[in-house]
């Protein structure tokens, strides 16, 4: 037996697995993922390095191969764990064990510490609450902002409140002026927030809440580790039921990982969690540098934290007794990797749990399908909320069907029935939201008078329009003449739909000149933290209507907003991709639930060309269980996951006609394997995007209910293309159960 060791996964050039000798004292004695000193490069100097696997053959010099001096001390236990995991990733996802360990492993690099500000407040906190009125009252609106953040915690870290609160620099000199703040410096980063003033008291949960963490809990107790499903709709109290199931995995001396989308991780939310854990939590965020990532990671390492709270890669702190992993939002798309190797944070998550004993809970008010199927068939266990945790009723929703509109002569983007709501809503000084469904928008061909849309006749999924005028489907290749007149009806106006936000904002200008407009886009939001500042802007009063893409349907929470209007609802169901539906449902369930917070019954307009689709149907009665239903017979249908798995090949490469001629190879050497065992090949095609920096790229399917199977192909394809050297100038990636095309 030989062992396989990775030296040093920091150093680019190393990027590769050397063979060690295993001397007969320690045989039997080691385990991938253990580390171990090694004598390296031509002076041996003792190197350590990573156990990643064995083998019986050696397949160099016999005898020029070294042997492992010894294994390294004190470090085993976290870091075995995790390159285990490391090493499950890269088998279930592909790509190379080193992409794998340096995506689990906290890689330090060397840089200068930044300073951090602290602001700490000086006044009590009746004083405060009078600055507080006085600011309001002279509509000083950016010293209001910190004033409130101060009154919430006694000292606060000032890149948090810049950046989530919008406060500029100027803003905390005329404050430190008037004696209402000090400002402090910090080599070192450990909490954005440092004390915070705990006043508030326990809720009481609700029946519905008490059940599900009752559950968990019993199952805790006698050490069942399971993964829970918690679906309730939005405000339901989800994240009171977190904080308490990581209550009890704390009591227990284990610590928990949160997993929520970036977006989602507001002051808000970030608070809550301080209120509950203290400086024993830390949160991961995009705002962090590379050096103090490694940091949080090292505190969590040496037992000064029960939770790490943060985005997807938070997954992997290495804490020494972790109990309990939480994914909020688990639907979301932001929990699969857009990089080699390219998990999904729930599967990985699963499987963390798995290496450490520990439970995982998922928490949606739009559950994936993959979790609710796993639900189903009793992988996971089903925990739900069915009712708002406060007062709120839900909200009333009225779908409008834009065919009508046309036939009765309304040509605008708004319907009338949306125009006289928000007419009645800015009369009474409420709050509007209309959400635009831009999502997945490529070019597909719709018909304004009937809705019929043009599919791939193999996929069903939509066609899109290409430059050169051709139809194409992004899964199959299939492509087809443009279409100029309606198949379904024959009417004339059959096109692309194209309506931008910023011309919805002028729109609506128009219509109601008397309103003050916000606009949310990937324009108006390119600083960080930019989607943040408008939100709380609007969430201020600053507005009356807020215009926005779907970032305006995640984070906070709007007590004055009665009114939503879905423009467009059909746009995300006609993305290309076998998701489609999926994501509208989840998109207008989501938007919907913005209205009626506060203790005003709110109201929804959904328009669409499509309204008897059964997402759409099925979102505007909320009800989920249908959407399911219709959704997985979809899904059975076609073979798509969570019926069975796919695996997605991408090939890019500078050179067409070499891309073309490997696309092809590739795809015949996947025939030739797959024949035998039922695999179904489907392309290759072009992605949605077919070329991104004169690169071009390829993609081909493969289909299988048997994921087993599925991996026992990416290996071999793997190795096929690690072998033929007329791959070389071609990128190749796998993609195992893609999110999109
Ligand atoms: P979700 O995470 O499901 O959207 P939250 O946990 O944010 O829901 O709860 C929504 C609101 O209801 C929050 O303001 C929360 O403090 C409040 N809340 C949750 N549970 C209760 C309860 N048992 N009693 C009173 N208020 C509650
Ligand atoms: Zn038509
Ligand atoms: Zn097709």
């Amino acid at each position: 037996m030989y062992a396989d060791i990775i030296i040093d996964i920091t150093h680019e050039k190393l990027d590769k697995i050397f063979q060690y000798r295993i001397p007969p004292e320690l045989e039997g004695e080691l385990e991938a993922g253990m580390e171990v000193i090694v004598p390296f490069g031509r002076g041996n100097r003792e190197t350590s390095g990573y156990i990643v696997g064995f083998s019986e053959t050696c397949s160099y010099d016999e005898d020029k191969l070294k042997e492992i001096l010894r294994p390294a001390s004190g470090r085993e236990a976290i870091e075995s764990r995790l390159v285990s995991l490391a090493a499950w990733m890269k088998e279930q996802y592909g790509g190379t064990m080193i992409q794998a360990l340096k995506t689990v492993l906290p890689i330090k690099r060397t840089e200068k510490a930044k300073e951090h500000r602290i602001l700490q407040r000086l006044m009590g906190e009746e004083e405060g609450k009078k600055k507080l009125e006085e600011y309001l009252r002279k509509n000083q609106k950016a010293r209001a902002r910190l004033m409130a953040a101060l009154l919430d915690s006694v000292e606060i870290e000032y890149e948090l409140v810049r950046e989530k609160l919008g406060i500029t620099l100027q803003v905390v000199r005329a404050l430190e002026e008037q004696n209402v703040l000090a400002v402090k410096s910090e080599q070192i980063y450990r909490n954005p927030i440092k004390r915070v003033d705990d006043s508030r008291k326990g809720l009481a949960y609700n029946e519905e809440q008490e059940y599900a963490i009752r559950a968990f809990r019993q199952d805790y107790e006698q050490d069942i580790y399971r993964t829970y499903l918690l679906y309730g709709i939005t405000g339901s109290g989800k994240t009171e039921v977190y904080m308490e199931m990581i209550q009890e995995a704390v009591s227990r001396g284990r610590q928990a990982v949160v997993l929520i989308p970036e977006i989602a991780l507001t002051y808000q939310t970030v608070m809550r969690f301080y209120r509950r854990f203290g400086d024993r939590v830390s949160i991961m965020n995009s705002r962090l540098s590379q050096g103090e990532r490694y940091d949080q990671m090292m505190r969590a390492k040496r037992g000064e934290l029960d939770v790490m709270i943060g985005p997807r890669s938070a997954l992997f702190t290495p804490f020494p007794n972790l109990g309990l992993i939480v994914i909020d939002e688990e639907h979301e798309g932001t929990y699969k990797s857009e990089q080699v190797p390219r998990y999904h944070a729930r599967e990985t998550a699963v499987r963390r749990a798995e290496l450490e004993k520990a439970s995982v809970v998922l928490g949606s008010a739009t559950p994936s399908l993959e979790a609710f199927y796993r639900c189903k068939n009793g992988e996971y266990r089903l925990l739900t909320l069915k009712n708002r945790a406060t007062e709120h009723v839900l909200p009333e929703v009225h779908t409008v069907d834009m065919r009508e509109e046309l036939k009765n002569g309304n040509r605008s983007i708004l319907s009338d029935c949306l125009k006289s709501l928000i007419e009645d809503r800015l009369s009474k000084k409420q709050q509007v939201m209309l959400f635009i469904n831009r999502r997945g928008y490529a070019g597909f061909l719709s018909c304004r008078s009937c809705g019929y849309v043009v599919k791939c006749p193999h996929c069903d999924v939509s066609l899109s329009a290409h430059k050169n005028g051709r139809l194409v489907c992004h899964y199959c290749g299939y492509e087809t003449a443009q279409v100029k007149i309606c198949p379904s009806c024959g009417s004339p106006h059959i096109g692309g739909f194209r309506a931008g936000t910023q011309q919805i904002e002028e729109l609506v200008k128009r219509e109601f000149p008397q309103s003050r407009v916000l606009r949310m886009d990937m324009d108006t939001t390119r600083e960080k933290d930019g989607h943040e500042k408008i939100l709380s802007a609007f969430a201020g009063g600053e507005a009356d209507i807020l215009v926005g893409t779907q970032m305006i349907v995640k984070g906070h929470d709007f007590p004055n907003v009665t009114l939503v209007g879905v423009l467009a609802a059909d746009m995300s169901l006609y993305a290309e991709d076998y998701r489609a539906a999926e994501r509208t449902f989840q998109l207008l369930t989501q938007a919907a639930g913005r209205a009626g917070r506060g203790t005003q019954k709110g109201e929804v307009v959904i328009q669409t060309y499509s309204p008897e689709h059964y997402s759409i149907v099925s979102a505007s009665r909320q009800d989920y269980a249908s959407f399911y239903e219709e959704e997985m017979h979809f899904r059975e249908l076609m073979g798509y996951p969570p019926a069975e798995h796919l695996l997605a090949v991408l090939i890019a490469c500078e050179e067409e006609t070499l891309l073309e001629k490997g696309a092809h190879y590739l795809k015949e050497y996947a025939q030739m394997v797959g024949r035998s065992r039922a695999v179904q090949i489907i392309g290759p095609a072009s992605p949605s995007v077919g070329k991104v920096k004169d690169v071009y790229r390829r993609v081909i399917y493969l289909k299988q209910a048997d994921a087993h199977i599925l991996i026992d192909m990416k290996n071999k394809m793997e190795q096929y293309i690690e072998v033929n050297s007329g791959f070389a100038k071609m990128r190749i990636q796998f993609d195992f159960d893609p999110m999109k095309v």
